[in-house]
This record gives structure tokens, sequence and C-alpha cells, in this order.
């Protein structure tokens, strides 16, 4: 069952007691049905409905059920102060079971908010009574308003990103209360004909039934919370594996979650600067992982329409500072609305803590990245590939290497300077980079010549990247010093353990070196997949024999 239909099903029983309460009043408004037993069952009712909602179905209900007999009985005066009593014991009874059932986390609960809820219970009570009284018409279109704009500011209230509940969602509840309406007045009716006895027990056994439904969606608050709660607990847990797999997008994701813990920023963004190379971003909205990239967080938050004037979010912006130098910068977009000022003042205390996480982040890729290209540089490389090859002995998942150089690359140095080179091969590297799976790590291996480490992944697949990379290579234009557009192609060999023998990491390289060696040799601008026994694969599926392939016509470079 839909979420929206089951919510609307909540809404029946409290919304028919407090209905049918309206109508029994109206019916039985005489002095005469003042007696004890009759206000006990009026009594259930409206309790049935105080275990539901504060707004629509417990207050109203209270109200509308205790009214119309107390102007009878005992005037207008204290008639309005024993509607506000039991509005306000409503309200106070449904939150100390929500509280119990710990469903009540986002609600406000400052004792101004729940007099206000009461004394608006209270007047929709006295205002739907009234019409009710006079006629029943009147007392129908009175409350199906009431309870429209009650609810809906219920609903607005809860939930800060809702601009307006949508007339479809309040249609279904307010069939219903007519629906109840109408069903009160059947049964004060049958009452009427059937005798006080027949409307006693109709009117209780509709109480126990809107008690025993209110108590169920109390439950399944409960239940739905607790899922909630463990939904977050993964996002964390997923979160914090993401931090401590290290690296910057790690650490945006630390600062992320950090942020999270103190405040909800609705729009999160970092940049981090380290001392060489290019600025890089973050952003996030609410609780979603931070995406890289910048973009813009939106205009302005979600207006509370006839409560609230549309406010501007409240931007904080932290520039983190280690060691006197920034490196990095932190900004917020919070609901002002929801902003508190003792959790913002726990964040700035942290900053500082953060900016020395976010130096130590930089520090470590200083000491593994190449700063001209961003790939880890050789030492990390054979750190990596020693674990992954053990692991792949271990498990006997597929280990790919993928060595990867560019083609003619003296040329374009010569032809156009060094600083030229040093574009394309950033550029290159870039697409390498794009190209490479979260697990997997391309490394600069020297020059210009990079190599890509693909664990649990086969040499076919190994291959499709490979080529993948190598059309993304061929297609960049690297624009230079006058108008000029440097293209520039490149040759890769791939080899996978265990599909050929190798006796440690060394030999895979090799092996794929070989193969990059054998694309060079075949003409350039190629892939070549080493199938064993001295063949090798292009991507179109063509096997051709490898003239250089054994043994390497370099010595191994790599644990040699
Ligand atoms: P091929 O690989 O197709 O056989 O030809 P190649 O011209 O690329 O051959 P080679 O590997 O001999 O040349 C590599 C050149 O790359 C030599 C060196 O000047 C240049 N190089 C190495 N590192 C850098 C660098 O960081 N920046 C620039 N601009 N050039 C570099
Ligand atoms: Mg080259
Ligand atoms: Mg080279």
């Amino acid at each position: 069952m839909s979420v929206a239909w089951r919510r609307t099903l909540e809404w029946a029983p409290a919304l028919a007691a407090g209905l049918f309460a309206l109508a029994a009043a109206r019916a039985w408004s005489a002095p005469a049905t003042g007696s004890p037993l009759w206000l006990a069952a009026l009594g259930l009712a409206a309790l049935a409905a105080a275990f539901h909602r504060p707004f629509g179905g417990a207050g109203l209900g209270l109200g509308a059920a205790v009214l119309p007999l107390a102007v009878a009985v005992h005037g207008v005066t204290v008639a309005g102060l024993l509607a506000g009593a039991t509005a306000l014991t409503a309200e106070l009874l449904h939150r100390s079971l929500r509280r119990r059932l710990a469903t009540e986390r986002d609600e406000r609960r400052s004792p101004l908010r729940l007099l206000a809820g009461a004394a608006a219970a209270t007047a929709a009570a006295i205002a739907a009574t009234a019409a009710g009284l006079a006629r029943p018409g009147w007392g129908l279109a009175a409350y199906l308003g009431v309870l429209g704009g009650l609810e809906s500011a219920a609903r607005m209230a809860r939930e800060p990103g809702v601009e307006r509940a949508s007339p479809i969602a309040l249609a279904g509840p307010l069939a219903l209360a007519a629906t109840g309406y109408g069903a009160g007045l059947a049964i004060a009716a049958a009452a009427d004909r059937g005798g006080f006895g027949l409307g006693v027990t109709l009117l209780l056994l509709w109480g126990l039934l809107a008690a025993e439904a209110a108590r169920q969606a109390l439950y399944r608050a409960a239940s739905e919370r607790r899922l909630g709660d463990l939904l977050a607990a993964n996002r964390e847990a997923r979160r914090r594996q993401q931090a401590s797999a290290g690296g910057a997008p790690g650490i945006a994701a630390e600062v992320h979650a950090e942020c999270r813990k103190a405040l909800a920023p609705a729009w999160f963004q970092f940049d981090l600067f380290p001392r060489e190379g290019e600025p890089q971003s973050w952003w996030a909205r609410g609780e979603e992982a931070p995406e890289p990239g910048e973009a813009e967080p939106p205009p302005s938050p979600p207006a509370l329409p006839g409560f609230h004037r549309r406010p501007a979010w409240r931007l904080l912006d932290y520039p983190l500072l280690a060691d006197g130098a920034q490196v990095a910068r932190l900004r917020l977009w919070c609901d002002p609305r929801r902003l508190d000022p003792a959790a913002v003042e726990l964040l700035e205390t942290l900053l500082p803590q953060l900016a020395g996480r976010v130096q130590g982040v930089l520090l470590d890729r200083e000491a593994r990245e190449d700063p001209l290209t961003g790939a880890v540089l050789r030492r990390h490389l054979e750190r990596r590939l020693a674990l992954a090859f053990a692991r792949s002995l271990d498990t006997g998942s597929p280990l790919t290497v993928v060595m990867c150089d560019l083609d003619h690359f003296k040329r374009i140095n010569d032809d156009h300077g060094h600083a030229a080179g040093d574009e394309v091969l950033r550029r290159a590297a870039a697409v390498l980079r794009a190209h490479c799976r979260e697990r997997d790590l391309c490394a600069r291996y020297g020059g210009e010549e990079f190599t890509l480490l693909l664990e649990d992944t086969g040499g076919e697949t190994g291959l499709e990247i490979a080529e993948r990379v190598r059309r993304a290579i061929a297609a960049l234009e690297v624009p230079i010093e006058g108008d000029e557009i440097l293209r520039v192609t490149a040759s890769a060999g791939v080899a996978t353990f265990p599909d050929l023998h190798a006796r440690g990491p060394g030999d895979l390289v090799a092996l794929a070196d070989a193969a990059l060696y054998e694309a060079k040799r075949q003409g350039r601008n190629r892939c070549l997949l080493d199938l064993g026994g001295g063949r090798l694969r292009t991507v179109d599926g063509s096997v051709v024999e490898g003239a250089a392939v054994r043994p390497p016509v370099e010595p191994p470079r790599l644990f040699a």
C-alpha cells in the first residue's frame, strides 16, 4: 500500500470520531443528554481521536465532542475553557505517547507551539460546532474547511520541504472526513430512533475502533523511524568506509559527515586547494554523498506559504587554514528556520581539527601523486600491485595490468616545446584517470607511460577499457599557444593474471609492457591483449603473432 494511501487511512477513524462527536452533539445538545454515561462515551471517542493527531483529529475531535454539551449545560465561557483544556490534554497525551515510542525526532517541543496548536484546535472546534449546531450542511463545510487548513499547516510544519500540501493529498482525508460526518449523522439518527442505549453503544464501538487505528498508526510511525535510523546508520557506515579509503574524495565525504553531525546543511560545498595543481570541488545535497565538481545551490529554501515569507539561505562560509595556508574552503547553505546557533558554534570549534585532517590528506596525496598528471607515483603502484597480486593468488580472481604509452611524444616536445608536451600529458592522464573505476589505480609509470591496475577484471574487459582510453585520447584536442590544436594517440598492452603465467607482479608488468611494445611495432594507436603463447588479440577479435613478445625487449623495469 502506498504511503499516501496509508496516511489517508490513518486519518479515517480519528476524523470519524471527531465528526461523529460533532454530529451526535448536534443531535443531542439538550441539557437532558448531559448524563455521565453519554459524557463518558463522548470522552472516549474524543480520546481516541486525541491519540491520533494533534491538529486535525485530536484537538478538533475533543473540542467538537465536548463543546456543544458544555455550551448547553454551562454556557459559552465555561465551554470555551473546557474546549481549550481538552485540546491541550489531547496535545499533551499525543506528545507523550509519541515521545515514548520515539517517533518525535523533528517535532518542535516548545510550550508556545503546544499552546498554539491547542488554541487553533479549540478555535476550529468552536467554529465547526457553532456552524454545525445551526445547520448540518454548514457544519460539514466548516468542518472540512478547518480540517483542510489545519492538516495543510501541520504537514508543512512537519515537512519543511513541502511548499504546499497538494489538493490531491488533502482530497483523500477530506473525503473520509465527509464520510465520517455522514456516518456520525446516521448514528445520531439511529440513536434518535433506537434510543439512547443504541447511541451510546455505537459511539463506544466507534471510539474503540478509532483508538485501535490510532495505536497502530503510532506503532507504524515508530517502526518507520527505526527503519529510517537503520538506513541512516548504513549511509554513515558507507561514508566512513569511503572516507577511510583515503584520498581526496574520502576527505570530502569525511568533512561532509562532520558538518552533518553538527547541523543539517541543505547544500554543501567543499573546495580543496592542493599546493600544486588545480583546486578540486565537491558538492552535496542534504544527506547525499558528495559529488565531485561545482554546482549551484537552489535559489532559496522552500517557503511555507501563508505562514512565512520565503527566507534567504543562511550561508556559512569558512576557510580551512593549516600552518597559515588555506587548504580548503567549506560552504554550507542552511535553512535559517532550522539553524541552531549552538550547533554552528560547535562546528566552528571543529574547524581547526578538520583543517588538520585536510592538510594530512593533501600531504599524503603529495607524497603519492605525481603533481603534473595526478596519477599515482610508481612507488605507490609497486605497493598496490604487490598486494593485488597476492590477493589474486589467494582468491583466483583475475588481475589485469594495462601499460599505455603516448605515441611519438618526443615529436610533440621537439615541435611545440616542453610546456605544450606537459599540457598534452596532463590531458591524456585526465582521460586515463576518468576511465578508472573507484577501485582501479592509474599510475604514472614514467615519462609518458601510464599503468592501469584493474583488480577483479579479466583480460577482455581490460582490453575494452584500454580501447576506450585509446579512442578518447585520439579524440583529444589540446589547444596550445597560437591557436594551434594538438592531437596525440596512444598504444596499450594488456596482460592478465592468472590467465598468463607470471611469477610475480614484475612479470605481469613485463608482459603488459611487451604487448605494448608489440602494439607500437605494429603501427601504434592500437591496443593488444596478450593471450599467451606468443599470440595477441586486438579489440576487433583478430589474433596476431607477436614477433617480439617473449622475451621482453627491455628487461622488466619494475621489481627488477
Ligand atoms: P613512441 O612511444 O611512440 O615509441 O615514441 P615516443 O616519442 O613517445 O618515445 P619515447 O618514449 O622515447 O619518448 C618519450 C618522450 O617523452 C621523451 C621525453 O622527452 C618525453 N617526456 C617524458 N616525461 C615528460 C614530461 O614530464 N613532460 C614532457 N613534456 N615530456 C616528457
Ligand atoms: Mg611514447
Ligand atoms: Mg615512453
